[in-house]
């Protein structure tokens, strides 16, 4: 049964970062070479993903959200242009698309593992003459599909800007066979499952996307010592101490997925057969990265919705989180196509993550599992 009230549980946050290996160590060493901002752990942090993830090149950025601009703007993506994004996901996506001057055009998601359905963005890009990318989002650590080359209308072939901000570990080469994205976006802020305090990465194996990126993220320098200019840049560097904690944060990759993947199997073992919950799923084709684990929460079976259980287990000190409002419903977006993306809506209302650090212990897990059994009873 659920806790005594003599003693207020410590709280389960929902997902805090893991910064217990070289992090100390590699930002005190940067610091005692007087290396902040320049430095040697940034190439090395760039090696490392881009090893990792089986790309040839990688830019460090100062956020995720810099990241999708930086690849947007590579791909030639300006003002007039469309890009297609799903409607369900974080609003940097959408953001990204807004900074270059362009305008999202929202398609649905595909019900089992709510990435962007391909067929309806092909519908949208072949009724539409401004598509010039789409960009496709890796919800919460599951892989999308590869985007075919084939099937668009006549010889089009729109760019690919993948925002895989939430699924790095879902990445790695030997799953992406078949695609053609132009560019991989990774975030590693705080909740992410490795950080830098803050920052992203732009990967890709166009060496051309590889130097604009880089160019762009570096205030366009030309001539550096004459401070020459031909573009407006941006100041979107990580800075060495950030990539320094990244380089700790990488050599960890490993564990942290496998954390991820034991925290996701435990609640799926735990909680199949409880009326009303309906459990994630990997694709036989896939390896999800976990990053937080959602469940779906049918208020008939199970006896009330998500928002509620939301609550009833921040009552018991427990974090847990609904989904992004789907970006054809945000005001934010109110001048974009607000057409109805039922399963959008749907997934929106009745998903809810439960605790999903990677430090999550057994004993708090448990107690998550015994509130989601408890509470509708
Ligand atoms: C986290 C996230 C971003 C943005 O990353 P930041 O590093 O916070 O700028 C973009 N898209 C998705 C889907 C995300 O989850």
């Amino acid at each position: 049964m659920s806790t005594p009230s003599e003693e207020a549980p410590v709280t389960i946050p929902f997902c805090v970062p893991e910064m217990t290996g070289n992090e100390a160590a590699y930002t005190a060493d940067a610091i005692a070479r007087n290396e902040p901002c320049q430095g040697d752990y940034l190439p090395r942090v760039e090696a490392a993903v881009a090893g990792y993830v089986g790309v040839r090149h990688a830019v460090a950025v100062s956020s995720g959200t810099a990241a999708l601009h930086l690849a947007l703007l590579a791909a030639g993506v300006g003002p007039g242009d469309e890009v297609i994004v799903p409607t369900l996901t974080f609003i940097a996506t959408a953001n990204a698309v807004r900074y270059c001057g362009a305008t999202p055009v929202f398609v649905d998601v595909e019900p089992e593992h709510w990435g962007m359905d391909i067929q309806r963005a092909r519908n949208v890009a072949s009724a539409r003459t401004a598509v010039k990318a789409i960009l496709p989002v890796q919800l919460l650590g599951h892989p999308t599909k590869p985007v075919p080359l084939s099937g668009w209308y006549g010889d089009y072939r729109p760019a690919v800007i993948e925002d895989a901000s939430e699924s790095l570990g879902a990445i790695r080469r030997n799953y992406r066979a078949g695609s053609h994205e132009l560019a991989l976006c990774l975030s590693f802020n705080g909740n992410k499952l490795i950080t830098t305090g803050g920052g992203g990465m732009v990967l890709t194996n166009n060496a051309r996307v590889g130097r604009r990126v880089r160019y762009l993220a570096n205030q366009a320098k030309d001539d550096p010592a004459e401070f020459v200019h031909r573009s407006v840049g941006y100041n979107y560097r990580m800075s060495n101490l950030a990539a320094a904690v990244g380089c700790a944060q990488m050599e960890r990759i490993d564990e942290f997925l496998a954390a991820k993947r034991r925290i996701a199997e435990t609640y799926s073992r735990e909680l199949a057969g409880v009326p009303g919950i309906i459990l994630p799923t990997e694709a036989p084709w896939a390896r999800s990265s976990w990053w937080l684990w959602t469940m779906r929460v049918r208020q008939a079976e199970y006896g009330m919705d998500a928002r509620a259980l939301r609550a009833r287990l921040a009552e018991q000190r427990i974090e847990s989180r609904c989904l992004w409002q789907p970006l054809h419903l945000s005001p934010a977006y109110a001048d974009c196509y607000r057409g109805p993306l039922p399963v959008a809506q749907a997934v929106w209302r009745e998903a809810l993550s439960l605790p999903s650090s990677v430090g999550l212990t057994e004993s708090q897990q448990a107690r998550v599992i015994e509130s989601v059994r408890d509470a509708r009873r």
